[in-house]
């Protein structure tokens, strides 16, 4: 058998199911056959030991509960192992490298999770006075302040809670500046390239979205731009755009973009998820955008995925400024205010409302300021500058053996190719992806962007070693060589070695059962008396 430097065996015929013993427990080794916790958990355990109460009278007038709550009991280190265990089922960017595309899956600095839990901060209830905070109105306004500088715009909306909701929160801004100059415009301009949630988003407001095509080269097509500008004159809201784009690329023309979408009348917002490749070396205000989200859990390292509540403030440009959501930081000679009701307003304030019952996520603030703050200006810089270095690393290394849609020019923070390289092999994209769970990677991102055939988008971001990406490279190349000497076996029933075998995605998403139904007790059978 042989193995790879990992120790792990790399053919084939020796990693199928019977490569594996069967265990009278269910588990392999380390890797445990956790229960569901209702399975294991009993009615009579419990992790603490209350006194009975003493005799008393209700004062429910008869509502009180006469049947079981009907909850799991466990011991206190029952409970534990259960979600220790399970949290080992989880790949997390603390494992492994996690080359999801569109999704910038980077490191999180313990330094700002150490801040974030400064009693200060993390002890603090939204419902506290604002008086009593003024360090967490200082840090809010601290981090809006960076944003804004970053990203060359006036103001910026803190509240939103992921990218999708930013879109909204954008898309309202505009929607509220036209309501106020008179106009109802019905369409929003989005390139087909475009992640979902930018038409999702449009829709949701009841725009009517209307697809600008791509150019060979993967980028907007000007002509086509300026054709439906013209078909639609008078009635386009705005548009919608990803730069650098979801299929890694700057869009180049974005100055033409914003300058024909301002003569129109419209707006433009900029899907920032991708602010990742360009801090430091562009910033969106320069470039005509009206109103773009932060992605605070992408580009400022904030946990993301399973690991923690998004975070997506949007910046604003003058013209859209005034109509940002409640609640607000006013500065004022006397300090810091906290603007949360229309009463408060003063000025050219009209904000269209409001989008979250609090504040924000402050936890996420937190850990956003204190990564910029330890990287400093030349810092955030640099690690654009480190995300497109090792997108374009891994393209490099990879693009002799699979295929790249646009050809073989330097790319943003993400590489994306396509699945031309394995036509004939009998192994698909998806095949490819579960394949590399067996090596212990977190498949990229897989049929997006929707442009591009079978579409493979890998994003490595900054904080990933040379060595690092040479392993991963080594990995891929390893996997393409294989598909194409036909080792279909290795490809048809990956994952192997997960937890899980392959899944019924499909199922699990139409079809979702949410809700555990206690199984029928097993029939018994009594056996006869002698
Ligand atoms: C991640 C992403 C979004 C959505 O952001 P969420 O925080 O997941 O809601 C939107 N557009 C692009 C291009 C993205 O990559």
């Amino acid at each position: 058998m042989s193995l790879n430097n990992q120790g792990r065996p790399t053919h084939v015929g020796e990693v199928g199911d019977s490569f594996r013993p069967t265990t009278f427990t269910g588990n392999r080794g380390l890797d445990m056959e956790e229960p569901l916790i209702f399975e294991f958990g009993r009615l009579d355990n419990t992790g603490v030991d209350l006194d009975e109460p003493e005799s008393f009278e209700s004062e429910l007038g008869g509502h009180e509960r006469t049947n079981e709550l009907g909850l799991p009991g466990l011991a206190e280190p029952e409970a534990m192992r259960h979600y220790v265990r399970l949290s080992r089922n989880n790949y997390a960017i603390d494992s492994g490298l996690y080359p999801l595309g569109s999704c910038t899956m980077k490191h999180n600095p313990r330094l700002n999770e150490k801040m974030a839990r400064l009693p200060g901060f993390g002890d603090i209830h939204p419902l506290q006075p604002a008086s009593t905070v003024p360090g967490a109105l200082e840090l809010i306004d601290e981090l809006a302040h960076w944003l804004m500088v970053t990203t060359g715009t006036s103001a910026v909306a803190m509240s939103p809670k992921a990218g999708a909701h930013g879109e909204l929160c954008g898309m309202m801004a505009i929607k509220a500046a036209h309501t106020a100059n008179g106009r109802k415009p019905e369409i929003v301009l989005v390139p087909e390239s475009a992640h979902g949630t930018n038409p999702a988003t449009a829709a949701l407001l009841g725009y009517k979205v209307v697809a600008i095509d791509a150019k060979d080269d993967g980028t907007v097509d000007l002509d086509a731009l300026k054709t439906t500008i013209a078909k639609h004159e008078g009635n386009i809201a705005g548009i919608m755009l990803t730069n650098p784009n979801t299929c890694g690329l700057f869009e180049r023309d974005v100055m033409t973009i914003a300058d024909l979408i301002h003569e129109a009348g419209g707006y433009f917002y900029c899907d920032g998820a991708n602010f990742n490749a360009i801090v430091g070396k562009a910033r969106p205000g320069d470039l005509g955008v009206d109103a773009m989200h932060i992605n605070l859990h992408k580009t400022f390292s904030t946990p993301h995925g399973g690991g923690g509540p998004g975070s997506g403030p949007v910046v604003l440009s003058d013209r859209l400024a005034p109509y940002a959501p409640l609640p607000f930081i006013r500065k004022t000679d006397a300090g810091l205010e906290l603007v949360e009701t229309d009463a408060q307003t003063k000025g050219d304030e009209k904000p269209f409302g409001r989008m979250t019952a609090f504040h924000g996520q402050m936890g996420m603030y937190v850990r956003a300021l204190s990564y910029m703050m330890s990287h400093g200006s030349d810092g955030l810089k640099q690690a654009s500058e480190d995300a497109v270095l090792n997108a374009n690393y891994v393209r490099v290394g990879l693009q002799d053996i699979m295929s790249l849609p646009f050809g073989e020019r330097p790319c943003m923070h993400e590489v994306l190719f396509d699945d031309s390289f394995l036509k004939d092999t009998g192994v698909t994209t998806l095949d490819f992806a579960k394949a590399m769970i067996d090596e212990g990677y977190h498949p990229m991102t897989m049929y997006f962007p929707l442009v591009v055939h079978g579409a493979m988008l890998i994003e490595p971001t900054e904080s990933e070693s040379r060595a690092a990406l040479d392993l991963f490279v080594a990995t891929m190349r390893d996997l393409v060589l294989s598909a194409k000497r036909g080792e279909t076996e290795r490809f048809a029933g990956a994952p192997y070695l997960a937890p899980r075998r392959r899944l019924d995605e499909t199922g699990a998403a139409r079809k979702p059962i949410l809700k555990w139904t206690e199984p029928a007790p097993a029939e018994v059978t009594p056996v006869a008396a002698e």
